[in-house]
């Protein structure tokens, strides 16, 4: 198994079980589980398999924030751009999430 880092401190981080999240894709929506490990030192949690892929915090994959970003500078309005988007993606998107992702 792959020796997972602290990217606070260095440490060697800990195996400290599985968690469960939900990631939303253009087809919906997935449950994944992945392992989460936690630095004995300064006590920051990783999820490495979340870093890999480049998840947020949020439950969108890069393609779909790219996706929704990419819609929102098209379409002079969030309220149609989420509209549109919704209906592309059959992801639920409200006007106001979509706005705060376009603050990143
Ligand atoms: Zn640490």
């Amino acid at each position: 198994m792959n020796e997972v880092v602290c990217p606070e401190c260095g440490e060697k981080m800990k195996s400290s079980g599985r968690r469960s999240r939900k990631v939303l894709h253009a087809e919906g929506e997935v449950k994944i589980e992945r392992g989460y490990h936690r630095c004995p030192e300064c006590g920051r949690g990783i999820f490495p398999l979340d870093r890999r892929l480049h998840l947020t915090r949020r439950s969108w994959t890069p393609a779909t924030i790219l996706q929704a970003l990419r819609m929102s500078v098209e379409i002079p309005s969030y309220g149609r751009a989420a509209a549109q988007f919704s209906e592309l993606t059959h992801v639920g998107q409200s006007k106001s999430s979509l706005q705060e992702l376009v603050k990143f």
